[in-house]
């Protein structure tokens, strides 16, 4: 099929985006990379009025470090971030996690804002910025907000953006020095969206940790104080305290009702927490 017709417009600056955006008198799409908008607007799934080529903005491709975070610009592709093009403050994750998205063709052309906006619970970064406690900025005409990743995705393909807004940049604060991370994924097939995902922090110093359950067809799990998990206590022998009975406990509290799914997703949690290193 060939998409509906529409009008296209490719602005020179952030402030044009916004104001083509804000147009009460269109319905209209953002396209960055087009890897997952292309597939709907051929399909008919959307038929928007007008696309808003993002790709050329300058605004939407910085990356520096910030303090204590990173502030990357909504355009950085996933390909950016494989070949170290971009800063790095998680010792290594992204870049690892970038790798293993989809294929090289896709993450040439896939960026950070279009996966955050496509809102597919599936997404590879959606779960790794959950680990990390990324914060988004959303900009529009009337100034801009700035948004936790917990708060951001509501369902599957239902983001927080409202009408009019644009995702500017992602904030990922530096990971640290004491603690250690692991991303564990499972795949049908190479190059295919997972079914199950986890991404895990755990700081046995500090005694803390963040543990995320993705791909599960809603907004991902984020456990923050998973303390029940491991006995009681986060500590250095973390991996052995693991309990996979209270994390099917705490799927199931969280709607997860098919056994075999909570299954999977416990062992996926599992790996992700034995492959969790400095
Ligand atoms: C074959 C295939 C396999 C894939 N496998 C994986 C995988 O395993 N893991 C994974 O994580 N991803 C996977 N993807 C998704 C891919 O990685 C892209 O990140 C994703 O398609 C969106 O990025 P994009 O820039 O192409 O967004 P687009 O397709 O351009 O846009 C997607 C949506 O986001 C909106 N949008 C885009 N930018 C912004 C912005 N700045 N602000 C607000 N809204 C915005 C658009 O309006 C649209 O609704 C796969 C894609 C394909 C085609």
């Amino acid at each position: 099929m060939k998409p509906a017709r529409f009008d296209y417009q490719r602005p020179r600056d952030l402030p044009e985006a916004l104001s083509l955006l804000g147009k009460a008198s269109h319905s209209s799409k953002i396209i960055a990379g087009g890897q997952s908008l292309g597939p709907l607007l051929n399909l008919r799934l959307v038929e928007p009025e007008l696309i808003v080529d993002i790709s050329a903005l300058a605004e939407l491709k910085v990356a520096e470090r910030r303090g204590d975070e990173l502030v990357l610009g909504a355009c950085i592709t996933h390909a950016d971030i494989e070949d170290r093009r971009v800063p790095d403050v998680t010792r290594g994750a992204m870049q690892k996690i970038a790798a293993d998205i989809a294929y090289r063709a896709v993450r040439n052309r896939g960026t950070l804002g279009g996966s955050l906006g496509h809102a597919d619970p599936a997404a590879d970064c959606i779960s790794a910025l959950a680990e990390f406690g990324a914060r988004l900025t959303l900009r529009s005409s009337a100034g801009t907000r700035l948004v936790d990743i917990d708060n951001f995705i509501v369902s599957a393909l239902e983001s927080a953006i409202r009408p009019g807004e644009i995702i500017e940049t992602i904030h990922v604060p530096a990971l640290p020095a004491s603690a250690q991370w692991g991303y564990f994924k499972s795949c049908r097939k190479t190059g295919e969206y997972a079914h199950a995902i986890a991404a895990v922090v755990i700081d046995p110093p500090a005694g803390t940790a963040r543990l995320v359950i993705g791909a599960i067809e809603a907004a991902p799990i984020v456990v923050k104080e998973p303390f029940e998990l491991f006995g009681g206590r986060i500590a250095g022998d973390y991996k052995e305290r693991f309990d996979p009975c209270v994390a099917d406990a705490i799927l199931a509290r969280a709607g997860i009702a098919d056994a075999a799914q909570r299954h999977i997703h416990v062992n996926v949690l599992k790996r992700a927490i034995r492959g969790a290193a400095a």
